[in-house]
């Protein structure tokens, strides 16, 4: 028996051997690939005992599994080995045992995840419903033999009932529905949608048909029509949305920041807290943020972060472990891939959402932020993308994009419709947002100049996010506002004005009643106006500042390059010993002087870009852009540049070119005058 124990064993590690190498023969770059590109992290920091920790948990766990596998195929070959005595014909039973069992293991994989590199039975008869119960069966019943043989008939008998018992308990327990002891305070529900771009949505584009949920949403909200995030990256957006501060005050201002220069406590979770608020982060994607329980939220939802996530992820797809993680208790031995949307092919948005909404609390009110992550690059998912749907004008990113829409829509959709039947719609204020939008390199969003200036020496149109602030739809993003009470519709509006993420913090603290403590910084955003209007602030004469991350050379090649971008920037960044990627502290100065810096005002945006000499002025309006010494309109640029040198002042590297020089001395004078 130990014999054929060890022999599966050995077949099996062949079979992953033989798969590992076809799945690299199929992958755009492999995951030693990515390895290497992480080496050029300095080779004592790869060493991090996290970092080891993550991958030598994870090798063994699938050799566990496998062995595991290997006895269950063993036990299943025992009686037959006890019935027969030839030895060839004992072999043929184990081959055919054996190979049964893979097939199943395949079909499943291929019928689940039919876009895994290994489901290549999809579409079979096997890999449907009727062929995995036939197949299934046999298997069971083979398995079950072999323990009867080996633990007589009544324990047999009692380990079945057992299994089918508590796997009817778990499959059928409806969770509790939202009923608190405190009826007055709402839930509050921030909903981020990564890379949304507000003119995909049917709002702005009534032709598009991707989001009919998100829309249908829309259709009863608030809409603050002009809304930029403060840095087109999600970490960054969402440090600047919880803190209500930009990126300057608050000290993230890269997605990877040093967590010891960067304020953590957010006076929203905290002064919620104290109301008797349950407060939870949900994020399916955490490699680029860091939010966690250190933040001051009571429990974060979503997959492990650290530099394992990128290793793994990438060679995890072997289909015991992707059907492994659909079940509950991956979440702690499969820690990088359950509810990873960074490990698309076997991501399950229902499954994720699913996790967050029984998380909630049923007996406090909740503040929940959530980030749906499945429009980002690289746009895998589980099943396959509807090319029906999608108008294929050769640009491959922006093609997908659209696919994968209707997917995170589809998402949108059923979290809302968990939401509403479990009653935490019942008394709740939700926003909608995005963290940042995506540059394609579309024609309708080049801009182009008002003059006659050369436009070879501007970047006037890029890939991604983050990477250039010229690009409007990078930082152009949704905010929606929608309050649900009983027995009141809310009624649709759009409100024009000048808007950030950052004004969703004090609109809350707004509403709730709450108040900011002696050490806290004052909000850098506004009260967002509950009607068109504001109260409060002339929304016509509303500035709002927006920073650029690192612009990365390879980001701006026609094919986004995961390994070249990160290679280009990763001799910046170490990995600490709880295993987490984090910039070192030493270039984050020198960094922080590379960013470009914008202001917004009306229809106008004024940049100081660090390899530039002038100064760039857009008007957002007509796509158009100019240097200021050649620019002929009406644009109170000055005025601008005045504020966003006092923005910046003093923030590393800033104005190298001296700009503000003019300006500041203007007002200083115009200060002493007076
Ligand atoms: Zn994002």
């Amino acid at each position: 028996m130990l014999r054929t124990f060890w022999r599966t064993n050995a077949l099996m590690l062949l079979s992953l051997i033989l798969l590992y190498n076809f799945k690299q023969l199929l992958q755009y770059y492999s995951s030693f690939s990515i390895a290497t590109a992480m080496t050029h992290i300095n080779q004592t920091h790869l060493l991090s005992n996290g970092l080891l920790f993550d991958l030598t948990q994870f090798a063994l766990l699938i050799l566990l599994l496998h062995l595991i596998w290997s006895l269950i195929i063993t036990l299943s070959c025992r009686p037959w080995f006890n019935l027969i005595r030839h030895e060839g014909i004992k072999t043929q039973i184990w081959l055919i045992i054996s190979l049964s069992h893979f097939t199943l293991v395949f079909a499943a994989n291929a019928y689940l995840f039919p876009t895994s590199l290994l489901g290549f039975l999809r579409d079979t008869p096997l890999a449907s419903p009727f062929g995995l119960t036939v197949l299934g069966g046999l298997v069971a019943i083979q398995f079950l033999w072999g323990l009867y043989h080996l633990i007589g008939r009544v324990a047999t008998l009692a380990l079945v009932l057992v299994s089918i018992s508590l796997s009817y308990i778990s499959s059928t327990k409806v969770p509790d529905a939202y009923d608190p002891i405190d009826k007055n305070s709402p839930n509050v529900f921030i909903i981020g949608i990564d890379a949304l771009r507000p003119d995909h949505l049917g709002y702005r584009k009534p032709e598009s048909h991707f989001t009919p949920n998100i829309d249908l949403f829309l259709s009863k909200a608030t809409v603050f029509d002009e809304t930029y995030t403060p840095q087109a990256r999600t970490y960054v957006a969402w440090m600047s949305l919880l803190s209500g501060q930009y990126p300057k005050n608050n000290g993230a201002r890269f997605n990877l920041a040093p967590p010891e220069l960067v304020q953590t406590e957010f006076p929203l979770i905290r002064e919620l807290k104290q109301q008797g608020y349950m407060t939870t982060y949900a994020i399916d994607e955490r490699r680029f943020n860091q939010i966690d329980e250190e933040y001051g939220f009571d429990q974060v939802i979503g997959p492990k972060i650290g530099a394992a996530d990128a290793i793994i992820a990438n060679i995890a797809d072997i289909p015991l472990v992707n059907l492994f993680i659909k079940l509950p208790f991956s979440e702690v031995l499969f820690p990088y891939l359950y509810m990873n949307r960074a490990y698309g092919k076997a991501y399950d948005p229902r499954l994720f959402n699913l996790s967050v909404s029984n998380s909630l609390s049923t007996t406090q009110p909740n503040l929940l932020a959530v980030h749906f992550c499945q429009l980002h690059w690289p746009f895998t998912s589980k099943n396959f993308i509807d090319i029906e749907s999608v108008e294929w004008s050769g640009n491959y990113n922006h093609f997908m994009y659209q696919a994968m829409l209707s997917k995170v829509d589809s998402q949108f959709r059923h979290f809302m419709d968990e939401l509403e039947n479990r009653g935490f719609l019942e008394n709740a204020i939700v926003y909608l947002v995005s963290d940042h939008g995506e540059g394609f390199m579309l024609e309708q969003d080049t801009l182009v100049n008002s003059g006659k200036e050369d436009n070879s020496k501007l970047n006037v149109n890029a890939w991604g996010h983050g990477t250039n602030i010229l690009s409007q739809e990078q930082s152009n993003v949704l905010m929606a506002y929608r309050k649900f009470t009983p027995g009141e519709q809310s009624r649709p509006k759009l409100v024009s004005g000048m808007f950030s993420l950052i004004d969703i913090a004090p609109s809350l603290f707004n509403e709730l009643n709450l108040s900011l403590e002696t050490p806290d910084k004052p909000f850098d955003g506004i009260i967002l106006p509950n009607d068109t209007v504001s109260m409060t602030t002339d929304l016509t004469e509303r500035e709002v500042f927006v920073e650029s991350s690192l612009p990365v050379k390879s980001i701006n090649a026609s094919f986004i390059d995961d390994k070249k971008v990160f290679s280009e920037t990763a001799s910046k960044y170490e990995v600490r010993d709880n295993g987490r990627v984090v910039m070192l502290s030493q270039f984050y100065d020198e960094l922080i002087g590379k960013k470009q810096r914008s202001i917004y005002y009306k229809n106008w945006q004024l940049a100081i870009l660090p390899d530039f000499e002038e100064l760039i002025l857009i008007d957002t309006k007509m796509k158009t852009w100019s240097s200021t010494p050649h620019y002929q309109g009406t644009a109170p640029w000055e005025k601008m540049l005045a504020s966003l040198c006092d923005h910046y002042q003093g923030d590393q590297g800033f104005d190298s070119k001296n700009h503000c020089r003019n300006v500041l001395a203007v007002s200083h004078k115009t200060v002493s005058e007076n």
